[in-house]
């Protein structure tokens, strides 16, 4: 499986990274060694900058490549949470260096996620979301406003990538982006239920 990110999906994200509002969407890719299931999160040596991004996820459920748009929701029916954590100094030095992002977003356990709800218990236009850290709340977001719907992502993403059963699309994060520290708690929720878990260590 393989896990397609898209970047700066909502306008308020994109003003607080100081980039502009894109006009399609930004999508980069993590390796399915960055899924973290469960367990906790161990900041690893490289950074000294590990920002949290929390993101409904997308867990596409048939093959398709070319998808049009107006069939797109045909192509997923579980949304979840989870967390696109980023070393933003390392991303940082490769954007000024004009540099691809992987060192800085595709490292080993750099994907965390959650549960998992049917869509159809969901208004996907109507979905509000938060990561808490220590019981504070840090980012809260909503499907509304998002610059690219779903079905939109899913649609522009499959011209260049087959999309495969199992892949998970982190669908971009709202503002609030910031750090983690040893022994923070992150707890996300999805319509205020607790749906994902993560102790950093
Ligand atoms: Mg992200």
């Amino acid at each position: 499986m393989k896990i397609i990110c898209i970047g700066r999906n909502y306008a308020n994200h994109a003003k607080e990274m100081k980039s502009d509002i894109p006009t399609e969407p930004v999508f980069f890719m993590k390796p399915d060694t960055a899924l973290l299931k469960e367990g906790d999160f161990y900041l690893p040596d490289f950074s000294k900058e590990m920002h949290h991004e929390i993101e409904l996820v997308i867990k596409i459920c048939k093959s398709g490549k070319h998808i049009a748009e107006q069939f797109a929701h045909k192509y997923y029916e579980e949304i979840g949470l989870g967390i696109d954590f980023t070393a933003r100094d390392l991303q940082a030095q490769c954007k000024a260096q004009g540099l691809p992002w992987e060192k800085a977003k595709a490292f080993d356990n750099s994907a965390p996620i959650g549960m998992f709800v049917n869509k159809n218990e969901l208004n996907l236009k109507n979905i509000e979301f938060e990561l808490k850290i220590n019981g504070v709340s840090k980012q809260l977001g909503h499907s509304s406003d998002v610059i690219f719907s779903f079905d939109k992502i899913i649609a522009y993403v499959s011209q260049f990538v087959t999309l495969k059963m199992g892949d998970l699309i982190y669908t971009g994060t709202p503002e609030g982006v910031g750090p983690v520290k040893i022994g923070d708690k992150l707890e996300g929720f999805m319509n205020g239920k607790s749906m994902l878990h993560l102790n950093i260590r």
